[in-house]
């Protein structure tokens, strides 16, 4: 007997309904939005992937030469694809440029509930502004995005790569914090502690980054950073992001958090992360932010912003609160009661299905075409 691959799964049409309805439901939004749909390959050059994320990523991604001898990786994100296109054939658009996706993605993580090896994401890139009202409209879309498929329980929380930046340089820790930065990606904060007191820094300054990075305080972060200029610039960046979401946006249901940091290398700036607090270890539905990649692809500098959404774990996440899926209705049933009526029941179906495709989709029309001997 044969199975489908470890870590991929088969969609049923009762599963494939689910994921059609978030699809649409997130298409409709992202359209409100003013943003347009993208689509790249599947698989791409396996470089776009090493310039963005170093060798180290060649143990994460499925990878293979072809029989023309190129090296080519199934893509693991689509955010790297994304700003590849922009730079190759949309860089004269105007801006801002909104562009959104939804594609399947390919990493070789080791399977469990809601983490698999292919999985499908929908995201989008913001190209060409990075003004505080796109920032706090990108986490408001994002925030809506999952609202708006009926998903009641959700949290934003926002950090800050400048800032923990400013922090480092404060505490001289060497290398950008290469070492610290995925520990504290994961939150192992008593690693962080012994790591941070390797690199010299005393008992009590590391205590105190490390209460800094859980707390939601931005009085207690600014007394931190204090002397930083770049670091309180941010933070009024932040704080103005804040004031947008809260009151123009009347979203209330975020932190700051300065812990997320995001495991990708190419984030810089504020960067958030969206959790559904019911689904536990993998609850993680979103990550997105700032970053700067059409630079490295060769391109012509510009701000540019985005997140991605795990499509299956939004499913996991609706199905854990009770959520009833909208399902397909019968409109029409045409029962032909005889053999002589067979034509005229399929002609009165095909003048139902011609009348019904002007309507929306919302119509369903079954056709159920039985002998029935009389
Ligand atoms: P990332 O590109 O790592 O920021 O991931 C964005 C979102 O994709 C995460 O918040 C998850 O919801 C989802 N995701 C990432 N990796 C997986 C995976 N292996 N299986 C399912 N969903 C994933």
């Amino acid at each position: 007997m044969f199975q489908a691959p470890r870590g991929t799964r088969d969609f049923t049409p009762d599963e494939m309904e689910k994921r059609r309805y978030i699809e649409k439901n997130m298409t409709s939004t992202f359209l409100s939005f003013g943003y347009g749909e993208i689509q790249t390959p599947t698989f791409e050059n396996i470089e776009l992937f090493t310039a963005t994320s170093g060798d180290a990523i060649l143990n994460e991604i499925y990878d293979f030469t072809d029989k023309g001898g190129r090296e080519l990786a199934l893509r693991p994100e689509l955010t790297a694809p994304v700003i590849r296109c922009y730079v190759e054939r949309l860089q004269m658009e105007p801006k801002p440029l909104k562009l959104f996706y939804f594609g399947n993605c390919y990493r070789y993580d080791r399977p469990q509930k809601g983490r698999y090896r292919e999985f499908r994401q929908a995201g989008c890139e913001v190209i060409g502004v990075d003004t505080t009202e796109a920032i706090a409209e990108l986490l408001a879309l994002a925030f809506t995005l999952l609202k708006n498929i009926g998903l009641k329980n959700v949290h934003i929380n926002i950090g800050n790569l400048t800032i923990i930046s400013a922090i480092f340089k404060k505490l001289n820790i060497q290398k950008d914090g290469q070492i610290e930065l995925p520990l504290i990606d994961k939150s192992q904060f008593d690693d962080l502690k012994v790591s941070l007191q390797d690199s010299g820094v005393c008992e009590k300054d590391a205590e105190q980054f490390i209460r800094i990075l859980q707390t939601s305080e931005i009085n207690m972060i600014r007394l931190f950073i204090a002397d930083d200029p770049d670091a309180i610039q941010e933070l009024k960046i932040m704080e103005t992001v804040i004031d947008l979401l809260k009151n123009a946006f009347h979203i209330k249901e975020f932190d700051i958090k300065l812990s997320i940091v995001r495991g990708l290398d190419y984030y810089k700036g504020l960067v958030f992360e969206i959790d559904a607090p019911m689904l536990g270890a993998e609850k993680q539905l979103c990550g997105g932010g700032s970053y700067d990649l059409v630079t490295l692809f060769g391109g012509s500098g510009v701000p540019t912003s985005g997140f991605a959404i795990g499509f299956d774990r939004t499913i996991l996440a609706l199905e854990a609160e009770g959520f009833i899926f909208p399902t397909s209705k019968l409109d029409v049933f045409i029962i032909p009661v005889n053999q002589d009526m067979l034509p005229a029941s399929i002609e009165i179906a095909q003048q139902l299905l011609r009348l019904l495709s002007s309507y929306e989709t919302k119509v369903f029309l079954l056709i159920l075409i039985c002998s029935v001997v009389v």
